[in-house]
């Protein structure tokens, strides 16, 4: 799980845009840096335009992938909260390699992870 510190550093960087965040973050760290970028992308669109205030209110791994909640913003702000959701169903939560949407059934039932090989792997091998 990303740790306290980091999420800490996320809150203190991006008040504006954390401020009602209630939080969750229950995922590693190889999806850290698609949230760090996507905030500082939010940061940048309302230093240029004067849009409604965008408020990320929920991160958290859902079946397997990234899902933002979020309220404010405009059209250029869903776009990337919406990109960054999709890249984290084709990048590793563990290492943020290419990964690819697993489930210890191997049906797409059970445990849902995005992983790459070597951690979807160790992740089957963990729960055996
Ligand atoms: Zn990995």
């Amino acid at each position: 799980m990303i740790s306290t510190l980091e999420i800490d550093k996320l809150y203190e960087r991006h008040f504006f845009i954390l401020e009602c965040c209630i939080g969750y973050f229950n995922f590693d760290d190889g999806w850290l840096p698609i949230i760090k970028d996507l905030l500082e992308a939010i940061e940048i669109i309302h230093k240029k335009k004067n849009i409604e205030q965008t408020n990320i209110l929920k991160v958290e791994k859902k079946y397997g992938i990234l899902y933002i909640e979020y309220s404010g913003g405009n059209s250029n702000i869903s776009n990337l909260v919406r990109f960054a959701e999709r890249l984290s169903y084709t990048s590793c939560e563990k290492c943020g390699r290419k990964g690819f949407l697993h489930s210890t059934t191997g049906t797409g039932l059970g445990d849902l992870y995005t992983m790459c090989d070597k951690h979807a792997l160790e992740h089957l091998l963990r729960k055996i």
